[in-house]
Order: C-alpha cells, then sequence, then structure tokens
C-alpha cells in the first residue's frame, strides 16, 4: 500500500497508465481462465451457453443479440427494414446464411419485415413454441440457431404464408 502510495505521488501520470493497462489485461485474462476452467470440467450446460453468449456478445449489436440469441422480439415500427422495398437478398445476422428475397416481402402493416416464403425450406428452422400464452410457430436460422421471428398463416397467396421476421436478426444484401 506505502509503495503504491508513494507511486501514485511521484509517477502519477505513469501509474495511471499502467493501472488502466493491467485492468484491460485483468479482463482478459479472467474470460481466458473462464474458459479453460469450463473446458476441463467438461463444462455444464450453463457455462457452455455462457461461453457461447460471450462469442455472440461480441460480434453483435445488444438488440441483435437479444432477438437472436435470446428470442427477443423488436418494437413494431423501429426496425431497419420493415420499411424497405429495395431489391435484394435478407441474410442472418449472426452468420450470413442467405434466408429471405426481397421479391417475397410484403407490406403486412404489422411494423415487422414480413415474407410470404422463405428463399429455401433448407434455409430455416421450425420449432413449435408455447410462450407469452400463444401457440406460435418459430422461425430460426438452420446453420446457427439465431431466433429469426414466427410464421402465421394469414399471409397473401400464393402461399398464405406470412414469416413475421425482426429487422434485427437481418442483413441485407442488395442486388
Ligand atoms: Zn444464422
Amino acid at each position: 500500500m506505502a509503495n503504491n502510495f508513494l507511486k501514485r505521488h511521484y509517477f502519477l501520470p505513469a501509474f495511471i497508465l499502467l493501472l488502466l493497462a493491467s485492468t484491460c489485461n485483468n479482463e482478459n485474462g479472467v474470460g481466458k481462465k473462464d474458459s479453460t476452467i469450463s473446458e476441463k470440467r467438461g463444462g455444464t450446460m450453463s457455462e457452455t451457453v455462457s461461453e457461447e453468449d460471450k462469442k455472440w456478445k461480441e460480434i453483435l449489436t445488444e438488440e441483435q443479440y437479444m432477438v437472436t440469441r435470446k428470442k427477443g422480439t423488436e418494437a413494431p415500427f423501429t426496425g431497419k427494414y420493415y420499411n424497405s422495398k429495395e431489391k435484394g437478398i435478407y441474410t442472418c445476422i449472426c452468420c450470413g446464411n442467405d434466408l429471405f428475397s426481397s421479391e417475397t416481402k410484403y407490406e403486412s402493416g404489422t411494423g415487422w419485415p414480413s415474407f410470404f416464403s422463405v428463399i429455401s425450406q433448407q434455409a430455416i428452422k421450425e420449432e413449435k413454441d408455447v410462450s407469452h400464452g400463444m401457440i406460435r410457430i418459430e422461425v430460426m436460422c438452420s446453420k446457427c440457431g439465431a431466433h429469426l421471428g414466427h410464421l402465421f398463416d394469414d399471409g397473401p397467396p400464393p402461399t398464405m404464408l406470412r414469416y413475421c421476421i425482426n429487422s434485427a436478426s437481418l442483413n441485407f444484401k442488395k442486388k
């Protein structure tokens, strides 16, 4: 303590720099240590998820993370693409998988990007979702499991389907 006290007075700027550098290093160090411990233990479910969560948190924004990895829903009429009429391909924000074509996008009035068809049935996974007191079909990316939105049967012809998708789970490749 006494030593630090002296340093702080004699080398204040240098000490602050050192302190900042060592704080950054500690954060990295702790992360690496955790992952090693988890691997050695064989990893319980929560530790495995938490390691994967860390990876996604690094590459996604807070909203993208909450929607795709925590099955959240963005507020209607707030997303980047609900009103977009540009020609191109919508891909998975997490892994780049091609998901929807602008040619099947339509104005549903819901405030979320809506499509009457998916680019190919292999691009997505569908699962029954009974959360929030409703029975719905959850739509996920088949490659990385990202939550995309839900599938309803009140869409327009020719399919009568409505893929109700969060903008936050999508990226857009202009044609
Ligand atoms: Zn994906």
